[in-house]
């Protein structure tokens, strides 16, 4: 990271729920940030206005993080308009409703593992080849927006998201070691029930009244409290946390 400039953060899918909270404590703490959205223009676009009017740096650049060309052209239009990026967020992510193992069909498998795991590897792909000290870049952070799903299996309900973010996980571990010379840190967050739409599209819309009584905190946990563990492996304060996978998931 140059000094005195801005440091420059992508969050994908950073219109909405998880990834909205990470892209407003960015800005607060002075990150120029893009925010890629896939449907909901409308809010990408206000809170990229919104951080603009508090005097911040933001845009809103639409991309489907699942489409290599569109990956490829997101990450161009990024170093037009902010510059060489410093840091990533892949938090991009479906759910699909409820189903077992024996319902699912190769479409619906196709499409989750397109967008949870091809959309971080593609995303990660142009990051490092931007961030890498041994390319000519100046280092940088990734973070994966994983899941305790990933360990728990969720049966009977998404064990296609559960596998999704296991290979997240071993993205993060894999991608940490190999380019740790580099300069780059990566590492996963790992939540637990939060209170996002996410549960609406996977069929579950009282899943964060009901889930409180399962968790050891007791209640679920809210976006901002999963961008507060993101923005601090984002900054130097994590300099030595590379390859980790950090639960922030009320003890569950
Ligand atoms: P939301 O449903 O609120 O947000 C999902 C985001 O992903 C949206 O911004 C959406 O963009 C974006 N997105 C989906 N597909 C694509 C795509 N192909 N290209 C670009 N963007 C895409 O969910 P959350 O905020 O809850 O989820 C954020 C992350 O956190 C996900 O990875 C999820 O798996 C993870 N997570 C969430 C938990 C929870 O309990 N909420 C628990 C554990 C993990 P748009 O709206 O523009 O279409």
């Amino acid at each position: 990271m140059s000094r005195g400039r801005k440091p420059i953060l992508l969050v994908t899918g950073g219109a909405r729920g998880i990834g909205a909270a990470i892209v407003r404590l960015a800005a607060k703490a002075g990150y120029a940030v893009a925010i890629n959205y896939l449907h909901a223009a409308n809010e990408a676009h206000a809170l990229a206005q919104s951080i603009q009017q508090q005097g911040g740096l933001a845009f809103a650049i639409q991309a489907d993080v699942s489409n290599e060309e569109d990956v490829v052209k997101m990450f161009k239009e990024v170093d037009q308009h902010l510059g060489t990026i410093t840091a990533l967020v892949n938090n991009a992510g479906i759910v699909d409703q409820k189903a077992r193992v024996s319902e699912m069909h190769l479409d619906r498998l196709q499409k989750m593992f397109a967008t949870n795991v091809f959309g971080s590897f593609l995303c990660s792909r142009e990051a490092v080849l931007r961030m890498s000290t041994q390319s000519g870049g100046h280092g940088g952070v990734i973070v994966n927006i994983s899941s305790i799903a990933s360990r728990l299996g969720s049966p009977g309900q998404y064990v296609d998201y559960a596998a999704s973010k296991a290979a997240i996980d071993t993205l993060t571990t894999g991608l940490a070691k190999e380019v740790a010379s580099e300069g780059i840190r990566v590492n996963a967050i790992s939540p637990g029930i939060i209170d996002t739409e996410i549960h609406a599209s996977g069929g579950e819309p009282d899943r964060v009244k009901e889930a409180g009584p399962m968790i050891p905190i007791g209640r679920v946990g809210t976006a901002e409290e999963v961008a507060n563990a993101v923005l601090w492996v984002l900054s130097d304060k994590a300099s030595y946390v590379t390859g980790a996978c950090i639960d922030v998931s009320g003890g569950r």
